[in-house]
């Protein structure tokens, strides 16, 4: 067989079927958020205003967390000069742990080097390591879940998303002394809906399981201190771990889970993705826990974030364009064609100056395809008015459907 060959058909069929991903090149820049220089392919340069950053607060773009990076820089260097476990564990490190676990009240926390590293490795361990366990794992979880139950070989069950009572029907089948976790999220990053966590945790109470909650989209976001959904909603003390990204609305990068000191300590010692990759930089742990403490004690961001995306929802209702109606902070704009989304997405870009990644499938599911949205404190009115005058125009272009008011 050609390797070649086969590597060019595949992507052959990526094109052919629509799926084939193209990464807009942009330059942030700094203090000027949510604009950024976008890198055209035929050479040229112009700004833009991006609508579908994860950086929902900008606070990449804060100079509470630019200054204490740079300080860090400053200090420690560049690199943290090893993994954790050889010469690596700097004392940044130790303080943003520390932060962490006070932030979602938990005894110890544990960070990775992304988010997508600490679900994999710390479900891949605790599924692997505790002989037996069997996972139960929202159908809609994330590819970081996901791949992490696959890895540790379990026993694993899919419940219906957001469904306590398909997980109870499911966790009844199962022999009663296996030991057990139940795997799922808050806030689900596509649809912008948000899980029955007490109803979740109740199931897994009754049923003596554990519970891992990845809170990726919501931690800086909900609740008074930016704990998550968890925390808005009382709960923190329900879930066995919470997992979170430093790399969404706290801005910087790296990941998370926060639980007991013996499960922290656990997944420490027989992790191998924590344990044999190059500990993160000082200078991100230094700006993640500026970003954290900061969002602890201000909600400024928070409401101003709230009033931004009603301002968009608001706006979009005014010409009828249909959007998810969900109770997070994400807007799906919802197309439902993939060649559409990609030509909606590319004309904003190019007569538009608007950049909003076309979502199609397999992220969402096919006939479903949609712009998420994501609006930020740092959106103009102007800015707001000018996406929906631009959706409005292009919507007539595609012959989309309305709603009737
Ligand atoms: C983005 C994402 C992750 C991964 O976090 P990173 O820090 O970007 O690696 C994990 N879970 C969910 C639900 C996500 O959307």
């Amino acid at each position: 067989m050609d390797i070649n060959t086969y590597m060019e058909d595949a992507l052959g069929g990526l094109h052919d079927a629509g799926n084939y991903r193209v990464f807009a090149e942009i330059e942030r820049q700094r203090k000027k958020f949510p604009t950024a220089t976008f890198y055209a392919p035929d050479g040229t340069t112009r700004d833009v205003t991006v609508w579908c950053s994860n950086d929902y607060l900008g606070m990449g773009q804060n100079e509470i967390v630019t200054d204490a990076m740079k300080a860090a820089i400053d200090q420690c260097g560049a690199g943290a000069g090893g993994t954790r476990n050889i010469s690596g564990t700097n004392h940044g490190h130790v303080l943003l742990e520390k932060e962490l676990a006070d932030l979602h009240c938990k005894e110890s926390a544990l960070i990775f080097t992304s988010g997508y590293v600490s679900n994999w490795a710390a479900l891949g361990t605790l599924a692997a390591k505790i002989p037996g366990m069997i996972v139960y794992s929202d159908s809609l979880n994330h590819a970081s879940m996901i791949e992490g139950i696959r890895h540790s070989r379990c026993e694993k069950r899919l419940f219906k998303h957001n469904d306590p009572e398909d997980l109870d029907r499911l966790m009844a089948l199962d022999d009663p002394d296996a030991p057990k976790m139940v795997a799922f999220e808050s806030v689900y990053s596509m649809d912008g809906d948000i899980g029955p966590i007490e109803a979740i945790c109740d199931v897994a109470d009754k049923y003596g399981a554990i519970t891992y909650l990845d809170e990726v989209h919501a931690v800086g976001m909900y609740g008074p201190r930016g704990g998550g959904i968890a925390e808005r909603d009382g709960l923190m003390d329900r879930l066995t771990v919470i997992e979170g990204t430093l790399g969404k609305a706290y801005g910087v990068m790296g990941g998370y889970i926060t639980g007991s000191a013996t499960l922290i300590d656990f997944v420490r010692s027989f992790s191998s993705g924590f344990i044999f990759t190059t500990a993160l930089p000082p200078a991100l742990a230094a700006g993640a826990v500026a970003s954290i403490q900061h969002l602890k004690q201000s909600a400024r961001e928070r409401t101003l974030h709230k009033e931004a995306v009603a301002k968009v929802r608001a706006a979009l209702d005014g010409y009828g364009i249909p959007h998810m109606d969900n109770p997070s902070h994400i807007v799906p704009v919802m197309v439902g064609n993939a060649a559409k989304c990609k030509w909606i997405s590319d004309v904003l870009m190019e007569h538009h100056n608007i950049y909003v990644q076309p979502i199609n499938y397999p992220t969402v599911p096919v006939g479903t395809e949609r712009l998420r949205i994501t609006p930020t404190p740092l959106h103009t009115d102007g800015d707001v008015g000018h996406l929906a005058r631009s959706i409005n125009a292009l919507w007539s272009q595609c012959a989309l459907a309305r709603n009737v008011a």
